[in-house]
């Protein structure tokens, strides 16, 4: 038996090896890495026993991925399958369990061993709850989110590099175009200062007064899902549905703390608020709050800022 992990995403790959390590360490069994991009070595430094490595794979086909996990399955004989919850891994975590005819949880923030079974955390209730649940079934398939475990210290250990064949599946999607994402999108995902536009904001433009105060402090900029979704000023939003952040510093500005976006932000290390309304919610969940008016605190503390600079 083995915990077997994979993700096309190198550091989310070596997040959730982390967590496979302490599982397997508990239970005195292996921890296997699929690899179908970079050394499988580095898989290995970050606690995996054994890589199973596959060639060739690419595009944007999910039946060749599909093939090499099942293949990896054969080889391994995991009793959890865990996989990155990316775009990739959330097409392939059900396709895996159904070829199995075996359980599968999605969006797992949290594994652990409680009388030797496998037990997982999600939110449910739109992050107002968090559901403990376990499967019946071995293997088991989950997915993890990025950021919800800390990769290990990287150190020269010595494992097992497997190279896998798999035959090639016949193609099942033909690719018509590709077309580059637009720029301006900030990577809030990796930034360890954020700031955060919520609607206290009351036009496009006036978001510029954040870009300032980004600079300053070496942030990125972020925003709630109806300034992302509904009002289409930024590209992508944080929050339950949208990127979950783990950055040192999280300043908010004009967001009243509903939980579908808090519980994107819980893990950061510290949260300041900037909110008029000294009953939001979001100064519940804040380390430092500022009840005041973000037209009149941003400036200010931009001019603070440059002072001390
Ligand atoms: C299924 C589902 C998933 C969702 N997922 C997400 C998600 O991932 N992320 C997310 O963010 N939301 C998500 N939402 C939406 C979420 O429920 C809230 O509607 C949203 O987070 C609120 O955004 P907000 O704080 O910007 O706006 P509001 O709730 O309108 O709050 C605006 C705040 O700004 C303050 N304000 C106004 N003017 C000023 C000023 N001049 N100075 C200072 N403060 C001011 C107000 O006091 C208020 O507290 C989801 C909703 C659903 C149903």
């Amino acid at each position: 038996m083995s915990f077997l992990v994979y993700s096309e995403d190198r550091e989310l790959a070596f997040q959730i090896l982390a967590k496979a390590r302490e599982l397997a360490d508990a239970k005195g069994s292996e921890v296997v890495a699929l690899v179908t991009d970079g050394s499988p070595q580095d898989y290995l430094n970050q606690g995996a026993d054994r890589a199973l490595s596959v060639d060739g794979l690419g595009g944007f086909a999910v039946a060749p991925y599909r093939a090499a996990v099942l293949k990896a399955v054969d080889e391994a004989a995991p009793e959890l399958i865990m996989m990155g919850a990316t775009k990739r891994g959330k097409e392939l975590a059900p396709r895996i369990a159904a070829a199995l005819a075996v359980g599968c949880m999605t969006e797992c923030y949290n594994v652990d061993l409680e009388d030797g079974r496998i037990v997982v955390e999600r939110l449910t209730y739109g992050g107002s709850t968090i559901a403990k649940e376990y499967s019946t079934s071995v293997p088991t398939v989950i997915t993890v989110p990025p950021r919800s475990f800390d990769k290990l210290e990287a150190s020269e250990r010595s494992g097992e590099v497997v190279g896998l064949t798999i035959e090639a599946p016949a193609p099942e999607l033909k690719v018509v175009e590709v077309r580059e994402k637009p720029k301006g999108s900030s990577d809030v995902e990796n930034a360890d200062i954020i700031i955060s536009a919520g609607r206290g904001f009351k036009e496009k433009e006036d978001l510029k007064i954040l870009d300032e105060l980004a600079d300053i402090l070496g942030a990125a900029v972020g925003c709630t899902r109806p300034i992302s979704a509904d009002l289409g000023w930024m590209d992508e939003w944080v929050g339950i549905s949208g990127k979950k952040v783990k950055p040192s510093l999280y300043i908010t500005c004009g967001i009243s703390g509903q939980i579908q976006h808090v519980s994107g932000i819980r893990d950061s290390k510290i949260i300041v608020s900037i909110n008029n309304d000294e009953s939001a919610g979001i100064h519940g969940v804040s380390d430092y709050s500022i009840v005041g008016d973000i037209y009149e605190v941003v400036p200010a503390l931009v001019k603070a800022l440059k002072e001390k600079a």
